[in-house]
């Protein structure tokens, strides 16, 4: 088997960033997905299952009610390695053009305050495995970075 786009960018040079991870045509569309990438690979402490899980509730939640977004998110959701999450978008769209929307995502979930979207027995599927508080500090630590992302950070190392 053909291995898959993301497993030929070399992790022992990315850092975190926000990258245009592949783009997709279907039909008349492009989808373009997104590396939202929080912790350096294989050297950061990944990202806690029960943070992510939490960042996970908040950041769909938050993306699919967005007033201009809403109805181009196609997925948003947390990498299996557990160093960033994906974000899917309807568009053929370069990390430039979202920062100003991911900054506006980590800056809800770094100050949220209430109950976490989802997270009971009836609506999903492992709800006690959530962390709030380090959701908050993670999502903080990226928001800092997003706020004077360099251009380095936007687009895979080659
Ligand atoms: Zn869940």
């Amino acid at each position: 088997m053909k291995p898959i786009e993301s497993f030929t960018i070399d992790h022992t040079k990315l850092y975190p960033g926000l990258y245009a991870s592949r783009k997709d045509r279907y039909g008349d569309t492009t989808l373009t997905t997104f590396d939202l990438r929080m912790k350096k690979p294989n050297v950061e402490p990944v990202l806690g299952t029960d943070s992510v899980h939490a960042l996970e509730h908040l950041g769909a939640t938050y993306l699919r009610n967005h007033p201009d977004y809403a109805s181009r998110i196609v997925y948003f959701g947390p990498m299996g390695c557990r160093t960033g999450f994906y974000l899917i978008l309807e568009g053929n769209l370069e990390s430039r053009d979202i920062v100003p929307l991911i900054i506006e995502l980590f800056e809800f979930m770094a100050g949220y305050e209430q109950e976490i979207p989802g997270a009971s027995e009836v609506e999903c599927g492992n709800f006690r495995d959530m962390n709030l508080e380090d959701a908050k500090k993670e999502a903080n630590d990226y928001l800092q970075l997003l706020k004077s992302i360099p251009e380095d950070r936007l687009h895979y190392p080659q």
